[in-house]
């Protein structure tokens, strides 16, 4: 499995996938926005996009659909509920479906509700496992619950799904917001020596050339897989003592879900 992201250096922030199989150079593209970069990374390395997958209908991520489609005549899969939000969608899958691209790829579907009801996140088959995890994780961070979501739903997949997931899986996401997640890590958690540092070395990073974390990295610096550190606990419980003195997770990640909003 070859996976070049593509950073569209839109003021989204989004990043575009390729996932290729290096024996036949067929290419799956997930949420290719900007489908001109993505067509030419492409065609600079001699692959085929047959597919498109998108992690879920927000514009900002099946946007590039159409001139994918009309350059490749791939076909579009996305969340079996997902239909009557995306134009033209082929292939409709649930939880534990897989998407093969060429002969040495296979991406196993997570039904992974929260940011929308229809979300998708793909993780690949592979020795090291990589996570496609669209609007779902973030690095540092979740994604919003404003536009089709339920925050109850993202913390059922982050405890049920995410958190059961290898430590060594690569976490790919649909936007780069690492600097950003991780000054509202700091915030919640001013001693955390591991968000520190990591803002300290990639406050200036190039997203053409991100950081790709592991989910051992994210246990340690992504607030919402700490809902058990004191720091954390301790300062949500002084502002907010309608929370009581030990909140129980689901509490602390939906106070932090909604603190992140208007942070
Ligand atoms: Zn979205």
């Amino acid at each position: 499995m070859i996976v070049e992201q593509v950073w569209t250096g839109n003021s989204y922030r989004n990043f575009n996938y390729l996932v290729a199989c290096a024996e036949t150079g067929e290419a799956l593209a997930i949420d290719p926005l900007d489908f001109k970069k993505c067509l030419a990374v492409a065609d600079e390395r001699g692959w085929n996009i047959t597919q498109i997958l998108n992690t879920h209908e927000h514009s900002d991520h099946i946007g590039g659909n159409k001139g994918v489609v009309n350059a490749t005549g791939a076909t579009i899969i996305a969340h079996k509920d997902a239909g009557n939000r995306i134009p033209n969608m082929s292939r409709g899958v649930s939880a534990g479906d897989v998407i093969k691209v060429g002969k040495t790829v296979e991406l196993e579907c997570l039904d992974t509700p929260g940011h929308t009801m229809c979300h998708i996140c793909l993780l690949s088959r592979t020795d090291q496992p990589g996570l496609f995890s669209g609007d779902t994780l973030f690095n540092a961070g979740a994604g919003n619950c404003h536009n089709g979501g339920h925050p109850e739903e993202l913390y059922e997949t982050f405890v049920t799904q995410l958190e059961t997931l290898g430590e060594d899986t690569l976490i790919y996401p649909g936007h780069d917001y690492l600097v950003n997640n991780l000054e509202f890590t700091l915030d919640r958690e001013s001693d955390n020596a591991v968000a520190q540092q990591m803002l300290e070395t990639y406050r200036g990073q190039d997203p053409d050339d991100a950081l790709v974390t592991t989910l051992a990295q994210e246990r340690e610096m992504n607030t919402f897989f700490r809902l058990s550190s004191p720091s954390v606990i301790a300062k949500l419980v002084e502002e907010h003592p309608e929370l009581g003195d030990s909140p129980d997770p689901k509490a602390v990640f939906l106070k932090l879900r909604e603190l992140r909003n208007s942070w």
